[in-house]
């Protein structure tokens, strides 16, 4: 038993596997058919990603919009949690970018 790239994640696994334990593409078979399950399966991720990051800049934006429109209101426990909730989606964000970045970088 060898230990191989998956062709989809790159992350090592066995020669015999079927299917990849990281990513869960099929691996036997057809070369062209693995090749497009795993081109299947980066869409996928990649949606998923961008999907990600969606929620994270309107939970962003949604704190700072409540922060904005109820800044008057003083430190209350709302406001607080409106930071917290921009804090999160920005760090969140940036750090799915980031992913969505390298993940393109990646060779199929
Ligand atoms: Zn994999």
């Amino acid at each position: 038993m060898a230990l191989i790239a998956c062709p989809n994640c790159g992350k090592r696994i066995s020669d015999k596997a079927e299917v990849c334990q990281h990513c869960h593409t099929a691996l036997t078979g057809d070369p062209d058919k693995v090749r497009s399950a795993a081109r299947i399966a980066r869409i996928e991720q990649s949606a998923r990603l961008m999907t990600y990051s969606f929620i994270a800049l309107i939970v962003f934006i949604a704190g700072i919009a409540y922060s904005a429109f109820y800044a008057e209101t003083g430190a209350t426990w709302d406001k607080w949690l409106a930071q917290i909730a921009t804090a999160i989606g920005f760090v969140w964000y940036i750090g799915l970018r980031i992913r969505i970045m390298m993940f393109k970088k990646q060779k199929v």
